[in-house]
């Protein structure tokens, strides 16, 4: 794969930061220090070098790297600029490397793609350090460490590779087989115990409840209940942020508001919703049915009802679901606020009972979460490993034809490349790469 042109972006967000690093990635890279920073410093060791605009004005005072490919992440030719990180600076630099001939801006994710096509890394660990770099708490940032470190790439490729044995093995059977000195049931017996096998494996796999996934996207847990209950009062109080506008109008909340926290390491997104009641306009109206489609996803459901006088004759519906019961305002002293096992009370405005919650929603999030180390992260993993599954669910069905065997065996070893990215998708890529930062 011969890149032609050379990229260059800054690796450092936009904020005035005390250094700001731009990355230089292609053919062109040693020229590009040649011509700013001459000459070029020993491979991968920071040098101290004043960068000038081609007519000799200095721009910056900068630490200069060069990582010649093919050793470099992208496996091309590299180089950094550690620069001074005022937003001036950057632009300038910036716009020096422009006008250099053969260099352009990267796009989001360029790097990391070039280092895929190179084949520096496969798609699962390039998909590992967008997570790194997107991770907000601890057992996500370990997660994609593994991801990244190939946790998942190594074992498809294991799978893959005992799968392409079995193909050749096949293959070579169906070649020789009109000279009768093949065993075909013995052949069989082989092919299927060791198709078994890695079927097995896979399908334990699969098997993880989602918990990748889940750690990946955040444990969702839904605030409802009826207008007025105290909603949005819980959620700032839990995210101690004014995040939703709490207000003694019922039906206020009329979208749906959403609070990313870390609880214990664990991501967790609290959701506001609308108030469940008859509505009173259409706006409501469409608050209501998000309301309620947040409900059948969310994995855990904190409904809430205010103190016995405030309540309403009819008890609000069973969502369906994991439900954690909530009785709010327990500071105003009405109805009963003992805390029954079933039911946690709780005043937002005191902050009674609020660590007691937080411990019942972590609780729910450690059991669906788990120890975080399924190898699944991403819904792309589960279908290419599903389908790799179903293919050789097919192949062990029945004493199959060698034509059979060998098409299904095809099929699966496609599944498994499709997750490792050996089967370029292009337009998958496009949507991969276009996630991740500009720089990375
Ligand atoms: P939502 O409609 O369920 O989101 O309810 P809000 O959070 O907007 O609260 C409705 C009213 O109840 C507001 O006037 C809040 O100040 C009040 N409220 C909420 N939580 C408490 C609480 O713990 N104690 C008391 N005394 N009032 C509360």
């Amino acid at each position: 794969m011969i890149e032609t042109t050379t990229l260059f972006a800054p690796a450092t967000g936009p904020a005035r930061a005390a250094v700001s690093v731009i990355r230089i990635s292609g053919p062109n890279a040693a020229a590009v220090i040649r011509a700013l920073a001459p000459p070029l410093p020993v491979p991968r060791r920071l040098s101290l070098r004043t960068l000038r605009m081609p007519d000799g004005d200095p721009l910056d005072e900068a630490l200069v790297a060069w990582m010649p490919g093919p050793a470099s992440f992208t496996g091309e030719d590299m180089a950094e600029l550690h620069l001074h990180g005022g937003l001036a600076v950057r632009t300038a630099v910036l716009r020096a490397l422009a006008e250099i001939p053969g260099c352009q801006p990267a796009e989001p994710g360029a790097f990391t793609r070039r280092a895929f096509l190179n084949g520096r890394l496969d798609l699962t660990e390039a998909e590992g350090i967008a997570d790194l770099i997107d991770a907000e708490t601890e057992a996500q940032r370990r997660q994609a460490l593994r991801q990244l470190d190939g946790a998942l790439g190594r074992q498809v490729a294991d799978w893959r590779t005992r799968l392409i044995d079995l193909l050749a093995g096949v293959e070579a059977a169906l070649d020789f087989s009109d000279e009768g000195d093949v065993d075909d049931a013995a052949l069989d017996a082989a092919l299927s115990q060791r198709a078994r096998a890695i079927r097995d494996q896979i399908a334990a796999v699969l098997a993880d409840g989602h918990r990748g996934e889940r750690l990946r996207d955040g444990f969702t847990v839904v605030l409802a209940g009826p207008p007025n209950a105290g909603k949005s009062t819980l959620l700032n109080a839990l995210s101690r942020r004014e995040a939703a506008i709490v207000s003694d109008l019922p039906g206020t909340t009329r979208d749906v508001i959403e609070v990313r926290c870390d609880l214990g390491g664990l991501p967790v997104i609290l959701v506001d919703t609308a108030g469940l009641r008859a509505a009173t306009d259409a706006i409501e109206a469409e608050g209501i049915r998000r309301t309620r489609a947040r409900m059948a996803q969310a994995d855990l459901i904190v409904m809430l009802e205010g103190p016995d006088a405030e309540r309403d004759s009819k008890p609000t519906p069973d969502p369906g679901g994991p439900v954690l019961h909530v009785r709010t305002k327990c500071d105003l002293g009405l109805g009963d606020s003992s805390n029954d096992t079933d039911c946690i009370a709780i005043s937002a405005l005191t902050g009674a009972g609020l660590d007691r919650l937080l411990a019942a929603i972590e609780a729910r999030a450690a059991q669906a979460i788990g120890s975080g180390d399924a190898l699944i992260t991403r819904e792309r993993h589960r279908l290419g490993l599903s389908r790799c599954r179903d293919h050789l669910d097919r192949l062990l069905a029945g004493a199959p034809l060698p034509e059979l065997a060998a098409e299904d065996l095809r099929l699966a070893v496609r599944a498994l490349g499709e997750v490792a990215g050996h089967v370029g998708v292009e337009e998958m890529l496009d949507r991969l790469f276009a996630g991740f930062c500009i720089g990375k």
